[in-house]
């Protein structure tokens, strides 16, 4: 089992990650592709101690360098959903179950608007990973949203098992999508149904399908942990950046303004060490009870 498992490898991410690492304890980075980071797109970065005028390219390389060679793991792949499992928590990363003792949430801003009848489809109809719900849809009709070429690759692996696959990019240029699926240029309004999927409207006509997969580079925090409180699209934290679960902590971009490389590694860090407290008293705690 994991001590540490924090979500998104952007500057929030590996900052906890490298003092997690420095304080020996058992720490993993999910993240999805490091060009997906907020700062990956920037010119040029005046405004962090030490690195002058560097390219938001090079600040990535450089962050993600030094994680990797004090030896902190880092794995490509999105994290699904996270459960409370009474004293620890268990991450679906696209359909690998890890477990982990405690979460640091370091996801960045949650790009993603929520499509109405999102959250009322949700398992019934809406997924977001189709390697998770794929099997389900078996000989049905299914739409995928996507928001990056990331997205067809869910499709082509959905055009393998589906009878009929749509594809809506939120993007412009297509990059590799299998030709049984076609590709629908328009804005997805509302996904319809009784109890379960049966459609989705969009701006000029709709299509009838059993389900909707949404795929994006982020999940909304929300939905990415049942009970976690919210502000709007910010998690909300205390000063250690404790978020209202116990062993769950959030940094960076995710927590709120000012959203700044700076805000964010200090963040990063605050929340590991209020992690490496938490499972040292749990240690203590288990100790006791032996
Ligand atoms: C064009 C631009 C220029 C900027 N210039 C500056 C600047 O000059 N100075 C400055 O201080 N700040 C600047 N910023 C802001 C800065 O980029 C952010 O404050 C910073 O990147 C926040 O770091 P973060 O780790 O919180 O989030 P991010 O860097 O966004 O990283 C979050 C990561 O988590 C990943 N992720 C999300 N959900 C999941 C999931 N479910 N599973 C796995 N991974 C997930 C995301 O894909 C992303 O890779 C700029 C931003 C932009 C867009």
């Amino acid at each position: 089992m994991l001590d540490i498992a924090i979500i998104g490898a952007g500057p929030a991410g590996l900052s906890a990650a490298i003092t997690g690492k420095i304080r020996n304890k058992k720490v993993k980075v999910f993240g999805n592709p490091m060009s997906t980071s907020y700062i990956y797109k920037a010119e040029r970065i005046d405004n962090y101690i030490g690195m002058l005028g560097v390219t938001g390219k090079e600040m990535m390389e450089q962050f993600t360098g030094h994680a990797r060679e004090i030896g902190v793991e880092i794995q490509t792949a999105k994290v699904i959903e996270i459960f409370p499992m009474g004293k620890s928590y268990m991450l679906n990363v696209e359909n690998e179950f890890i477990e982990a003792k405690t979460v640091i949430l370091a996801s960045g801003i949650a790009k993603t608007s929520i499509l109405p009848g999102e959250n009322e489809f949700l398992g019934r109809g809406v997924s977001y990973c189709a390697t998770c719900d794929g099997p389900l849809y078996r000989g049905k009709a299914v739409v995928v949203i996507g928001d990056s070429t990331h997205a067809e690759e869910d499709a082509n692996y959905l055009a393998e098992v589906c009878e009929k696959v749509y594809y809506i990019p939120l993007y412009k240029e297509i990059d590799h999508l299998d030709e049984r699926i076609e590709i629908v240029r328009s804005k997805p309004k509302k996904i319809i149904g009784e109890n379960v999927v049966a459609g989705l409207e969009l701006a000029e006509s709709s299509l009838e399908v059993s389900g909707v997969f949404i795929i994006k580079e982020s999940i909304p925090t929300s939905k990415l942990l049942a009970g976690l409180e919210v502000d709007g699209a910010a998690v909300k934290v205390n000063r250690m950046m404790e978020t209202n679960l116990p062993g769950v902590y959030a940094a960076g971009d995710c927590t709120g303004k000012p959203f700044q490389v700076a805000k964010a590694v200090g963040e990063g860090s605050t929340a590991v060490l209020q992690a490496v407290s938490y499972l040292n008293a749990l240690n203590r705690e288990e100790k006791l009870n032996l």
